[in-house]
């Protein structure tokens, strides 16, 4: 969008964000891309009347508004004739191009090479010099031609003021208006502070969804972190390097915008299926297909579900048992007052639990042993039930959830 004067538009930031948000979703890998909804400028009221001001839409002369149109054309006494050079149609033609344009650089060329000066040589005025130095030709195109019209005949027909005209014609040069660079507002964040702030945030440990991996790009920060504090933490690392800091609003809105972060909260046990289905839900791209699908996949959670119940209560030589990875943790546990949070060591645990003896076994790695792939998990089970193996059972029932990884 651009302004009254063709410039892009600068947007200021407003925190919090206005009221009228439209959702970044992206349909096609699934994942918001960000972990804040953006406003949309395109939709605010001053957005809209700005846009109005720039088609024509919208005027306003000492504090009327009102719609720009073609005027009357000139009095039958003018030299030119001009009203019989153009019809109806055509002066209507001319405006709407002139203010399709949607480009207010775009008019104020079509002023100026639809103008000519004329320096004043003689004096109309009897003897004493004209204040005026020069004069002004106007022109209103038809077809490949250009045909001379009066003054108020050409500004009536594209409804614009002498004075934008002369604006234009002084401020031109070689028939093109002088293009006036967009001012740097001074409060813009430079691109160093914003960069620093973005390494800052990067310096903190991240880890995946334990749950929606497939799902969702989004990565989790410590859930004993959240933008307040790592605002303290940033504001104290810029004391003490003494570099410029920006304000929290503009931290808040990098972390919003720049990353798509989350804080880990315990507790949300939703399979992969089930979370892609609730993110299309919201984002209203559900198909009948997918209603479907998500129906036979509950039926399907039911059938597991009785299944295993079955299977408990299972006994004589066989053993029934689920297992699982536990969401990662981090060590040791963030102390928000110290710098140890560069330094977190991230640990692994599957734990494997008999339903029968109601045992739990946990085996535990950290990320310098192992990753928390396939080939990790299958060892750990591996361990077990060798050791079941030698405690002379016969049978093993295992259950897991739907984690991809985990499926072997
Ligand atoms: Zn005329
Ligand atoms: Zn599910």
């Amino acid at each position: 969008m651009a302004d009254h004067y063709g410039h892009p538009k600068r947007f200021k930031r407003r925190f919090p964000l206005p009221a009228v948000i439209s959702a970044v979703y992206d349909t096609n890998n699934g994942s918001h891309k960000s972990r804040k909804r953006k406003a949309d400028p395109n939709t605010w009221q001053k957005n809209i009347r700005c846009l109005e001001y720039n088609t024509g839409a919208r005027k306003q002369v000492n504090g009327v508004s009102g719609s720009r149109r073609v005027g009357s054309g000139c009095k039958d006494t003018c030299k030119l004739s001009c009203t019989k050079k153009f019809t109806d149609e055509e002066r209507q033609g001319i405006f709407d191009s002139y203010w399709g344009t949607n480009n207010h650089q775009r008019r104020r060329d079509f002023t100026v090479s639809h103008t000519k000066i004329f320096k004043k040589t003689g004096s109309m005025t009897g003897g004493t010099p004209s204040r005026r130095s020069n004069t002004i030709h106007y022109f209103l195109p038809q077809g490949r031609d250009n045909i001379h019209v009066c003054k108020v005949y050409f500004l009536n027909t594209l409804d614009i003021s002498d004075s934008t005209v002369k604006y234009n014609v002084n401020n031109s040069n070689n028939g093109l208006v002088i293009f006036a660079e967009p001012k740097v507002p001074v409060n813009k964040t430079s691109d160093t502070k914003k960069q620093c702030v973005i390494n800052h945030i990067n310096s903190f440990p991240k880890v995946d969804s334990h749950y929606c991996r497939a799902t969702t790009k989004k990565k989790y920060l410590d859930p004993s972190l959240n933008i307040k504090a790592m605002y303290r933490l940033y504001s104290v690392k810029c004391k003490e390097e003494g570099s410029l800091m920006v304000t929290e609003s503009m931290y808040r809105y990098i972390f919003n915008t720049e990353f798509n972060l989350g804080f880990h909260t315990p507790g949300k046990d939703v399979c992969d299926t089930c979370t892609k289905y609730k993110m299309k839900k919201e984002a209203n791209t559900l198909t009948e297909v997918d209603d479907k699908n998500q129906e036979e996949h509950l039926k399907r959670k039911q059938q597991a579900r009785n299944s295993k119940e079955k299977d408990k209560t299972r006994d004589g030589g066989s053993i029934t048992a689920v297992f699982d990875l536990q969401q990662v943790m981090t060590v040791p546990k963030l102390n928000i007052s110290s710098a140890d949070y560069l330094r977190n060591l991230n640990v692994y645990n599957l734990t494997v639990l008999e339903f029968q003896s109601h045992q739990g076994h946990c085996y535990t790695w950290n990320e310098t042993e192992g990753k928390r792939g396939t080939n990790e998990i299958a060892s750990a089970i591996t361990i077990w039930l060798a050791a079941k193996d030698a405690e002379g059972f016969e049978h093993v029932i295992l259950y897991s959830d739907s984690c991809k990884v985990l499926s072997m």
